[in-house]
Order: structure tokens, then sequence, then C-alpha cells
């Protein structure tokens, strides 16, 4: 926490630092002089935030095959896997679900897009309406850190930006064959988890029914896991370090271009529905099921769940934060490790409660803006859509705002004006991770309670034990 709330200053400070006064204040001398010596100290803050990003993106591959395979191998016996395996899809969807619901209450009782656009600001979107499309290629390539026209061709490929309107059925069609591979190889070099994980579930499980012929392999699997989950733990000692230069980098920029203040003002209204929304999900809706099921006290959860939380925010990643959240689950929170591999890298990619809370309010909100007024069947169909739009989302930067064309083009909604909320996208992203990555770990505890057999008085066996 303090190296967030240092790195959210230091930027402020640095601008005071570095307005010296010797140009015009918002002539274009001015802007370069200030960007030109901020770039000396925003340089060593990014090299610092991008090293840490790298090692955590760099375990995730590995880390969640295998955990999965590992939480796979450590229940003994597959056919077991069939109530704790309904326990977090029912969890995943029911909370998505509820996040949805919180956003579209808000957003219609709090109406930030009736009356709150100028006409001067939206025939600006008008205007730059036509190159929305360049707009995410670019905020992409920046926050996922890939070259500009590699960007542009994956989004290219993804059928979701063509502009053209999608039912719900082939939407799901779609998300059916994301779980789907052709090649493993393939989907590991671009961090696609979900075959992997499907891959990994089926392949340990298949594993558990070979016996000791398969030993061997199941050894090294689990000392495979053992050995990532020591790096991750180094890892951990620098994370505040990186924490602090993610948040001072990023925050930096925006502070040193000037404008995110202005487009934060403009689209006041939203922001604040959709992190009241985010504020109601994570102090209300999950504490309360957190204690319901498991009886622990949320909010303490929450403060070991906090170098997870607080990875999320900086990262903007769930995928990303994932080492992290296992890490603080089995070791600050202690759950076990079954249902930590189990539930948590399935979640990073598919349970994203704040994507889909934001998904409905940004919908809804340019629905307001433009005057639309849905009904009651088109607000359903936005909470549908949100909730597949959140499952399709991967766990890295700004990976709702595209999957957010789905739920506009689902209730016809003009795909230019997601141009109103892309400048403060980057902010309200940290919030919704931090969000998404929460559920998950309350999944986790959740989840937990239905690996015990009912009436059982056994503890659970740790995978460890289990293998020896
Ligand atoms: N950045 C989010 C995550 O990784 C996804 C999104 O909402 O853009 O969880």
């Amino acid at each position: 926490v303090a190296a967030i709330v240092f790195a959210l200053l230091l930027p402020s400070l640095m601008a005071i630092g570095l307005n010296s006064g010797d140009a015009e204040p918002g002539s274009a001398e001015y802007l370069t002089l200030i960007q030109g010596r901020a770039s000396y100290w925003l340089i060593p803050l990014e090299m610092g935030g991008e090293v840490f990003l790298r090692v955590l993106k760099m375990l995730v591959v590995p880390l969640v095959m295998s955990s999965v395979m590992s939480g796979i191998l450590g229940l003994g016996d597959v056919r077991k896997l069939g109530r704790p395996g309904l326990a977090a899809v029912v969890y995943y969807l029911s909370t998505t679900v509820l996040a949805v619901i919180a956003g579209l209450i808000l957003v219609n009782v709090m109406s930030p897009g009736v009356d709150s656009m100028d006409q001067s600001s939206l025939a600006q979107v008008d205007s730059k309406g036509e190159s929305v499309k360049a707009r995410l290629y670019a905020t992409l390539a920046e926050d996922i850190g890939v070259k500009d026209h590699d960007v542009a061709e994956a989004l290219n490929d993804n059928e979701y930006l063509q502009d053209e309107e999608r039912g719900i059925g082939e939407i799901l069609e779609n998300l059916v064959l994301m779980m789907f591979t052709d090649n493993l190889f393939d989907s590991a070099v671009n961090t696609n988890l979900l075959p992997l994980i499907v891959f990994s579930l089926v392949f340990a499980g298949l594993l558990t029914t070979m016996g000791s012929r398969v030993s061997l392999v199941t050894d090294l699997i689990h000392q495979i896991n053992s050995a990532l989950m020591a790096f991750i733990l180094l890892i951990m000692k620098f994370a505040p370090l990186g924490i602090f230069c993610l948040v001072a980098a990023r925050f930096g920029e925006a502070n040193v271009s000037g404008t995110f203040f202005l487009e934060l003002k403009r689209t006041w209204g939203y922001t604040i529905t959709v992190l009241l929304g985010l504020g109601v999900h994570a102090f209300l809706t999950l504490p309360v099921l957190l204690w319901v099921f498991t009886r622990r006290n949320p909010y303490k959860f929450m403060l070991q769940m906090s170098q997870a939380i607080l990875t999320a925010f900086s990262t903007a990643s769930s995928s990303a934060t994932l080492p992290v959240t296992m890490e603080s689950a089995v070791d600050e929170a202690g759950v076990s490790r079954r249902s930590v591999d189990f539930v948590l890298p399935l979640g990073a990619t598919i349970n994203m409660d704040g994507t889909a809370l934001y998904e409905a309010v940004a919908a809804i909100f340019i629905a307001q803006v433009v005057g639309a007024d849905l009904s009651l069947t088109q607000q359903i169909i936005v909470a549908v859509t949100a909730t597949l739009a959140a499952i399709g989302a991967a766990g890295i930067p700004e990976a709702g705002l595209v999957t957010m064309v789905i739920v506009l083009t689902a209730v016809g909604l003009p795909v230019q004006y997601m141009t109103l909320i892309l400048s403060v996208d980057w902010f309200l992203d940290r919030f919704r991770t931090a969000v998404n990555v929460f559920g998950d770990a309350c999944g986790a505890a959740i989840v937990e309670t239905a690996f015990v057999e009912p009436n059982s008085v056994e503890p659970a066996i740790e995978p460890e034990q289990a293998s020896q």
C-alpha cells in the first residue's frame, strides 16, 4: 500500500519540480520541455515495472499447466472432481451475474450518461469515431507491449471487431471454440490459457487412472510445481518495488501528458458509477458470500490477499497476477492448495466480475449518451452479453474494452461511441482487475468447502502429502 501511495504522489511532486516556469504553461514548447525532463525519471521506473511484469508473465504458462495438473493429481480420483468442479462453475457464473446486476442497477439509478455531454464533445466523438479502431490498437499496443502492426493484425482477425451484429448463439459458439486449440505450442506462445487448462485437466485426469505406470510423470509434475512456487516466493520479495515502478510510471505518464484529468472530468459520472459498482461488489457482495459459505472474516481475507490485489492494480492483468494470487491464497490466507490449484488458474481466465460489471455500465452509459432508450429485454441482453464478454476477455490489460464490442453490437449501439470512455479505460482497468482477482480468491476459499466430503472429519490432504 505504501508503495502505491508513494507511487501516486511521486508524479505530482515531480511535476511540481519539473514546472520551472521558463515556458508558457500549456504551450507546445512547455509540453516538450516537461516531457523531456520527465523522461529522466520515467525511464528507470518504466524499466523496473517492465522487468517485474515480464518475470510474472514468464511464469504464467508453466505455472498454469503445472498447478492445474498437480491440483488434479492431488485429488487422487478424478471422479471426485464432480462436486468442486460444479461448485467452481456455479461460483464463477453466479458472482459474475451478481456483479452485472449491481452495475445495471447503479447505472440506471445514477444515469451518468443522461445530458452529461455537451454538444462539442459529442461532435468530437463523431469526428474521432472513425479512428476508434486505430485508437484501440494503439491502447492495446501500448499496454500489452507489442508492436502496433502485430496488434492491428490480431485485432483484424478478431471477429468481435468486424462491426456486424452478432447473436448470442454465435457468441456462445465462439466461447466454446476458445476452449480448444489445434496447437498447444501456439496457445502457449500466445498465452491462450483456456485451451492449456482444458488440456491439463484431461491429461492429469488420465494420469490419475493409470496408476504406478506413470509415477515418474506424476512426481515430475509435483516437483516442477513446487519449484515454480519457490520461484514465485522469490519474486514476491521484489513485489513492492515492482508495484511501485508500474504505478508511478503509468500515473507519471498520465500526469505528464496532462490530458488525463480533463478526460476524467468529462466522464466523471461514468467513472464514479463504475468505481461505485466495483466497490459494492468487492466490499459487500463478495464479503457476504465469503462469510456465508466459509465463516471467514472477509475483510481479514482481503488484507491477506492484499499483495495479489495490489499487483492486480499495478499490472492491470489477472493472468500476470496469477502467480501472486496463488501464493497469497495458500501462504497468507491458508486456502488449501488443492482448491487454489484448481480454482485460481481457471478463475483468472474466465471469472471476471469487475470486467462484467464495467461492460454493463459502459454499454448503458453509451445508450444514455446517444439517447437510446433501452427496453427491459435489451437490458437483459446487455446483462447476458456482458457476462459472456467477461468470460471471453483475456486476463490482460484492457481486454474488456475489446470484448465490449460484443455487448454494444448485441443491442445495436454505435461502437464508435467507445471513444468516450477510451481515455479513462486504463485507469478503471486497474480497479476492475483488482476486483477480478479478489473474486477469484474468494472463489478458491468458497469452493474449498466443496472438497470436503459431507460428514467427513478428515482434513483435506495436501497434494504434496498425497504424492508421497
Ligand atoms: N484487465 C482485466 C484483467 O486482466 C481484463 C479487462 O477487464 O480488461 O482481469
